[in-house]
């Protein structure tokens, strides 16, 4: 990649010395990116507010010193709710840096318009990612279908034994 021109979740944002941040995204064209915009948090910077967590972006990627945003439009802001934010989190946690998956990218999509109230439908992404929630047990007292998932660990759990590790960080899985 010299220059790509991308549609992009805006999954994550840290700051990076006094203007900059780092941005994780999941691209259309690349799979998840972590990208450096620079000055963005300038005032005056014209990526200012088109990359806040939770954006829809189209942005333009510049392999420079590893990788850059030059450009961004913000495209649709998602709704602020706790499904999202968990859903984005789930999103970074499950991808890996340029692995271009365009049923990914369609099933995220997908998911990211059924968010409505508290759960996200994992199923169709935990299926694509290669955690076929069918086929599962959990990962500590073996019972089949289990009902939750924990991205930061890639294992499932059922329900008493997802009490016995920190619930806030599993994923309802049905
Ligand atoms: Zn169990």
């Amino acid at each position: 990649m010299k220059e790509c021109l991308t549609d992009a979740f805006v999954l994550d944002a840290e700051d990076s010395g006094e203007f900059d941040r780092i941005l994780y995204l999941y691209t259309r064209d690349l799979g998840k990116i972590i990208a450096k915009a620079k000055s963005s948090r300038k005032i005056t910077s014209k990526l200012a507010g088109h990359l806040e967590p939770l954006s829809l972006s189209k942005v333009r990627l510049v392999e420079k010193n590893g990788t850059q945003i030059t450009d961004a439009i913000l495209l649709r802001q998602i709704e602020n709710t706790p499904a999202a934010v968990k859903l984005f989190q789930f999103i970074k946690e499950m991808t890996y840096e340029f692995q271009t998956d365009k049923k990914l990218w369609l099933t995220i999509k997908k998911a990211v318009e059924g968010l409505k109230g508290e759960k996200g439908d994992y199923k169709p992404l935990l299926n694509i990612l290669g955690f076929s929630p069918e086929f599962a047990e959990c990962g500590l007292c073996k019972i089949k279908k289990p009902l939750f998932f924990s991205p930061k660990e890639q294992i499932f759990f059922c329900h008493s034994c997802a009490f016995k590790i920190s619930p806030n960080e599993l994923i309802l899985v049905d």
